[in-house]
């Protein structure tokens, strides 16, 4: 089976879990929908899901959608 090659001039990465070429920029992979990441509110730039706050312009993002200790 063949894998679509990358566009040119488009930085691509292998997806984590299901390993076909992603841009770097993708919060999520279209192919198989896991989320690694989120945009922040403010200043469009990818964030880690587990930052709380963006490192590029301070914005407060919110709590991590998966570390959720309930009580
Ligand atoms: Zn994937
Ligand atoms: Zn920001």
């Amino acid at each position: 089976m063949l894998l679509e090659p990358p566009v040119e001039g488009i930085p691509t990465r292998p997806c984590p879990t299901c390993g076909r070429e992603i841009e770097q920029e993708f919060i999520l992979c279209p192919y198989c929908r896991t989320q690694f990441a989120r945009r922040c509110t403010s200043c469009d730039r990818s964030l880690r899901l587990g930052w709380g706050v963006c490192p590029y312009c301070a914005t407060e993002v919110g709590a991590p959608a998966l570390a959720r200790t309930g009580r």
